[in-house]
Order: C-alpha cells, then structure tokens, then sequence
C-alpha cells in the first residue's frame, strides 16, 4: 500500500509499505476517509513531536476487515469511526479518570501509524461504530467534534449564555455550532479573515467581527480557538465577571501572554484549558450521525492522497477542513 510518512521536520513522502497485520486485541481497517489537522502541519513544521518513520493521520475511520486474537464486540465489516489517542492506564491521571492526560500519551498518526494509508492497524477500544448513513467524510470528523465538544463540556455553556468565539477555523465552527446546540443566545466570532467571518454568520454566529475592532459588549464564556497568544489577551478582557475563558487553540510552544492576576482575582475569571476528547467520541459519533452530511459538505475538501505532501508544505487558506478520501462507499 502506499502511505504517507513522516521523515522529519519539512520531509514526508509517500512510500510503499506493506500492508498491516493486526495483532492480538487489535482490528485491521481499511481506511475510508482521514482528515488533516492543524497538528499534522505543525508536525510537518517541526513545531509538534512525531516518530520518524511513522504513517501521519489521526483523524480517520474505515471498515474492519480482520482482526487479531481476543477481539470481541466487533464485527467484520462494522464501520468505526477511530479515537487515535492512546493512554497507558497505570498513571495517576489515568487511574483517576483522565486517560488525555496520560504521562504516556501516544496516538495514531503521531507515535504509531496512522491514517494516512489505504489500510490501518489500532486498539479494538479505539474504535466506535458508525451508522451505515454517516457520509464518508464525516468519519474524518468525528475525532475534531469530540474535541470540541470536550472543550465545550469544559467551558460550561449554558442556555441564554452569551458567548465570544476568537477564531474561525474548522474547530471553531464546529465549537460555534455546538454553542447553539447548548443554547448559547448570544455568539459573536471575530476573525481578520473576511471569508472566515463570512462563514461563520452564514453557520449561526449573530455577529462576526475584525478582531481588530474591540469585540462590543460583555461575554459569559469567551472560547479562544485561534491559538494566538494576544487572542487569550482580548479573550481576558471581553470576559464578563464570573466569567470563563476556554484555550482551546494550540499556541507555539515557548510563546506567552501576559496576564494580570489582580483581574482574575477581582472579577474572578475562570481560565480554563482543553486538551484533546476524554469519554467524547461515542456522542461526536451520535452528533455526527444527525448533521453529518451538511457539515461534511460544508467543512470536508476532498484531497487525493498524492496532493498531500504539497498540501502539508502549502495549504491553501481556502480549504476550511482537508479530508483524504481513500474509499468512496461500500
Ligand atoms: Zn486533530
Ligand atoms: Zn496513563
């Protein structure tokens, strides 16, 4: 099978590669879709950690065709949407409920081979069913929405609460549409990029800014999806008091944002992180299975799979959410 490897910061080829067996307690898939996120360019970049050698991709599903020994409730042919993060189960974060801040954390398409290739070995538990009716590029974005709705959980959106989204990407749009879902009454999104705001009000946003202009009024929840560091800064201070501020988006490394305690104190903000999609996937899976395909219209560009180490080396800004189709049905 030809795959796309990781060779280094700045290098991936695609190579042929044999095709995967799967072992004891895992199912071999035959890969329907894979999504490329910002973390994939960021590896590409030499900004994020990945294994040299290993096959990209990490948002991805397909149908099982084998499996290894000691798999049970799953079936051949069962379509699966795949959760890609990998926790060791011993730690004290996993011991105490949170396997996604494992001291081990590995993944599919980061550590170990992912979804980037015809055909994919993982986990029996790292795999969810997916409805017959789950558009194809859907199953691409069933790993994004489970780390939004993580975010989400985490933010505490309530009805009636009016809500700041600081970015308009793929992750924001989907955070954009899982606030109106919670009842959020009030969602302004600021983006510099016209097309982006475009987008957003045309996906339910009652008012998409310049994140130039000061964002008007006071917000419950501001959900900072840009990954700018001044974004946290504006987030700060469009906060109403009692409120939260959700870092959703991935900062570089190194970089930081200057804070004042006295304001967190006194107006008693509540800043609060998200990382990745504890206990999510089952309902991004659900969530999907209703919107699917008009969100995957909406977000899913279609690329071929030789288009890719270009892709990595120059995405275009048009492309919302870029999805490698390896199998069309059936
Ligand atoms: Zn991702
Ligand atoms: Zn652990």
């Amino acid at each position: 099978m030809k795959a796309l490897v990781y060779r280094g910061p700045g290098q991936v080829s695609l190579e042929e590669r044999p095709r995967p067996v799967p072992g004891a307690g895992e199912v071999l898939l035959e890969v329907e879709a894979c999504g490329v996120c910002g973390t994939d360019l960021r590896i590409f970049r030499g900004e994020a950690p990945a294994a040299t050698g290993v096959i990209l991709g990490h948002e991805f599903g397909g149908r099982v065709r084998g499996m290894g020994p000691g798999v049970a409730g799953i079936r051949p042919g069962q379509r699966v949407a795949v959760n890609p993060n990998l926790s060791c189960g011993t730690c004290r974060p996993c011991r105490e409920g949170r396997p996604h801040l494992c001291r081990s954390l590995a993944a599919y398409g980061v550590d170990r081979d992912g979804g980037f290739a015809p055909w994919a070995v993982v986990a029996a538990p790292q795999v969810y069913p997916v409805g017959e009716d789950l558009p194809v590029g859907a199953v691409a974005l069933v790993e994004p929405l489970s780390c939004a709705l993580h975010g989400l959980e985490l933010a505490g959106v309530r009805p009636g609460d009016s809500v700041l989204l600081l970015g308009a990407g793929p992750m924001g749009l989907l955070l954009l549409l899982l606030a109106r879902a919670r009842g959020a009454a009030w969602i302004v999104v600021a983006d510099p990029r016209e097309e982006r705001r475009r987008l957003a009000r045309q996906r339910g946003a009652d008012l998409a800014v310049d994140p130039e202009a000061e964002p008007p009024g006071e917000f419950d929840v501001a959900l900072e999806a840009s990954g700018s560091p001044a974004a946290l800064g504006a987030a700060l201070r469009a906060v109403a008091p009692g409120g939260t501020v959700l870092v959703f988006g991935v900062g570089p490394r190194g970089a930081s944002w200057a804070v004042e305690p006295y304001e967190l104190y006194r107006r008693e903000i509540r800043l609060q992180g998200a990382f990745t999609n504890p206990f999510t996937t089952a309902r991004a899976v659900k969530l999907l299975e209703q919107l699917g395909s008009p969100l995957a219209d909406f977000l899913a560009h279609p690329l071929g799979a030789a288009e890719l180490p270009e892709f990595l080396r120059d995405p275009p800004s048009r492309v919302l959410k870029a999805v490698v189709y390896w199998r069309t049905a059936g």
